[in-house]
């Protein structure tokens, strides 16, 4: 009777809001404008960061500046997180104060945008804020979708649980107090059934525990178990082949197609779908389950289809990322339909494209920079090791160095672990780093000439 109650206020209360904000919304739209800028960029990640730099050098007078809405106060590097949780890093080294990142010339408000109206060139704010823009650049990421695994929240919610995750700022921090307390039975590390951030990660976790297992001599009393819901361990032959002599060497079973559906914590057991056989459930005993959820775009991009494909991404075009339908909104990063490999790495050559075309669209030139599909991801398979794969849309290989990438090396563990953020807080994030194509052409002739 109470929950029912309940239940009926939520009803009423939402009713209000929403004939509320619809309200507002006309007035709002009939004459109130509270910001107005040349840029918006919405979301102050990797992407919306990177742009709002390049961009507010160029445009640092209200009202031709770059506003930014951004409602977290901190910024993080979240390619670090797999070092931390494999306790190769600290915490503290992935994040930094938004205020401190995001570029002075650029005007920062910490808030959310809730309403997108393009075709007034307008969005709306959580805070009841109206912004108006010329060219808007949505960066807006991927959105983890934790609950749509029953089971794993309350899994991650519980102290005495096995079950972590390297994904999340919040549960990144428990990895490494459980990779610690595991000594025996069965660790499984799992791929969920949709686009994620850095397909990599879930299995480099994968090696970096399996090592740290068998250093401490526990491996003769563990099996480690890779499940995922894709049809390959990895989206490129050359570092897939790789990637599964690794396993093989060092016994890892990789079950392909298996997709998580269901964790018990009480017993211990998470529950997969054989995708091969989609009628078919397997329950696997753990005693240590990492787990990379289900992600997908936000929920207000969900809401604004006229902006996105049936999937909810912004809707642009592969190779000059401006939007399918709107000419004066583009998309860098993950909440975008572009079909690269969802990484930091990829949002630094989209960068430039992105900011070449929209100074172009201003001066009234033609749109010309193409993106690649550029992507890159370190694979670290144990501390001082790591393959650096790097490709392109057409899952080939484009290799910046004059040595066979497919090797685990030294080399690339350092630059993954010291050089990458290093470039990451000091050049991309100020608009300074593009990535390495350039390094690539130098390189490459004298590859030729040798
Ligand atoms: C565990 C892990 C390991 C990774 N490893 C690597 C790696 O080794 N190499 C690599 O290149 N990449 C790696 N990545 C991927 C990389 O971090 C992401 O691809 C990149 O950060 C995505 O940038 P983005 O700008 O698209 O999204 P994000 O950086 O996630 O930023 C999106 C921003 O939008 C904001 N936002 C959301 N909704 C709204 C709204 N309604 N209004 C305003 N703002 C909003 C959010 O608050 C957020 O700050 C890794 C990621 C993870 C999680």
């Amino acid at each position: 009777m109470e929950f029912l109650s309940v239940k009926y206020c939520h009803i009423i209360m939402n009713t209000c809001c929403s004939i509320h904000r619809a309200h507002r919304m006309a007035i709002l739209s009939a004459k109130e404008i509270h910001y107005s800028c040349k840029i918006l960029v919405v979301g102050g990640g990797t992407g919306g960061c990177t742009m709002a730099a390049k961009l507010s050098r160029k445009f640092d007078k209200a009202p031709n500046h770059v506003i930014v809405v951004e409602p977290s106060e901190i910024h993080y590097y979240q390619p670090m997180f797999t070092l931390i949780g494999g306790g190769l890093k600290k915490f503290q080294s992935s994040r930094r104060f938004m205020g401190d990142v995001l570029p002075k010339k650029a005007q920062w408000l910490k808030d959310s945008v809730t309403i997108f109206d393009p075709e007034s060139n307008k969005v709306m704010t959580n805070n009841g804020d109206t912004i108006q823009y010329e060219i808007m650049i949505v960066a807006m990421g991927l959105q983890l979708d934790w609950a749509k695994i029953p089971g794993l929240v309350d899994a991650l919610n519980d102290p005495d649980s096995q079950v972590c995750s390297i994904y999340g700022p919040e549960t990144v921090q428990g990895v490494f107090d459980k990779i610690k307390k595991t000594t025996k039975g069965s660790a499984i590390f799992t791929f969920p059934n949709s686009p994620v951030k850095c397909p990599g990660a879930p299995q480099k976790i994968a090696y970096i525990a399996e090592d740290f297992w068998t250093k401490r001599n526990h491996r003769k009393d563990m099996e480690v178990v890779y499940n995922t819901a894709l049809p390959v361990i990895f989206g490129v032959k050359k570092y897939a082949d790789a990637l599964w002599a690794v396993c093989e060497r060092r016994n890892i079973r990789v079950n392909l197609q298996s997709s998580l559906i269901e964790i018990n914590n009480f017993k211990k057991e998470a529950i997969f779908k054989n995708l091969k056989n989609p009628g078919e459930k397997i329950t696997q005993k753990y005693s240590f389950l990492h787990v990379c959820p289900p992600m997908g775009p936000p929920d207000v991009l969900k809401n604004h289809p006229a902006l996105t494909n049936e999937a909810a991404f912004l809707a642009i075009d592969a190779k000059t990322l401006k939007h399918c339908r709107f000419n004066n909104i583009y998309g860098i990063g993950d909440c975008t339909t572009t079909p690269n490999s969802k990484t930091m790495a990829a949002i630094a050559s989209q960068a430039k494209i992105v900011e070449k075309n929209i100074l172009n669209e201003l001066k009234g030139k033609a749109v010309q920079g193409v993106y690649n599909g550029y992507a890159s991801c370190p694979l670290v398979t144990a501390p001082g090791k790591c393959i650096l794969a790097e490709f392109d849309y057409n899952l080939q290989p484009l290799e910046t160095f004059p040595v066979d990438q497919k090797k685990e090396m030294w080399i690339m563990y350092f630059m993954k672990k010291e050089m990458f953020p290093f470039l990451y807080w000091n050049f991309m994030l100020k608009g300074y780093w593009n990535g390495p194509e350039l390094i690539r052409r130098i390189l490459n002739v004298f590859k030729k000439s040798s």
